[in-house]
């Protein structure tokens, strides 16, 4: 047994109290949202707003069919896949993300860039500089890009494995 294991400080103890009562706590709050849903009807034994068949006639009065689902997880999709490629196009625009890139002291500087602008070079063009928060200035900048977390990826597969269903069901 090691040294951890074995200590029974009051703080430990009040720790793992603790932990069982959000435990707790997280278990009651999800048996009354599934008593709710339950009592709406969601899962279909129980006459209520949320029942399947009531949902369904409510999106029939609103002429959504199966069609716009499938658009929709379709739509989803594409949201989840690009956001982050449109959102870095946006910051590279914008001189967001971006650290300074001089080499000081044999290492990149990395300060953040603060400021982007155009400079007229000697013959004739239009350049960017970037210019650091500790003043460096340089044509080029280091960008960081957003990228997408496991998460991400999981939910984006879902989605598409949704939107498969979805097409294959119409
Ligand atoms: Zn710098």
């Amino acid at each position: 047994m090691t040294q951890d294991q074995s200590s029974n400080s009051p703080g430990r103890e009040w720790e793992y109290l603790r932990f069982r009562l959000r435990r707790f706590g997280l278990c009651l709050i999800g048996m009354t949202v599934c008593l709710l849903l339950y009592y709406l009807g969601f899962f279909g034994t129980y006459n209520g707003p949320l029942n399947p068949k009531n949902i369904g006639k409510f999106l029939d009065a609103y002429g959504v069919d199966k069609g716009y689902i499938a658009y929709f997880f379709i739509g989803l999709t594409i949201v989840l896949l690009i956001w982050n490629w449109i959102l870095n196009t946006f910051n590279l625009f914008r001189g967001k993300k971006l650290t300074c890139q001089v080499v000081e002291d044999d290492c990149y500087c990395q300060a953040k860039i603060v400021k982007k602008r155009q400079v007229k070079k000697v013959n004739g063009r239009t350049g960017i500089e970037y210019v650091c928060s500790k003043g460096h200035t340089a044509t080029l900048a280091h960008f960081h890009p957003v990228k997408k977390g496991p998460w991400s990826y999981c939910l984006c597969l879902a989605m598409a494995l949704i939107s498969g269903l979805c097409i294959y069901w119409i």
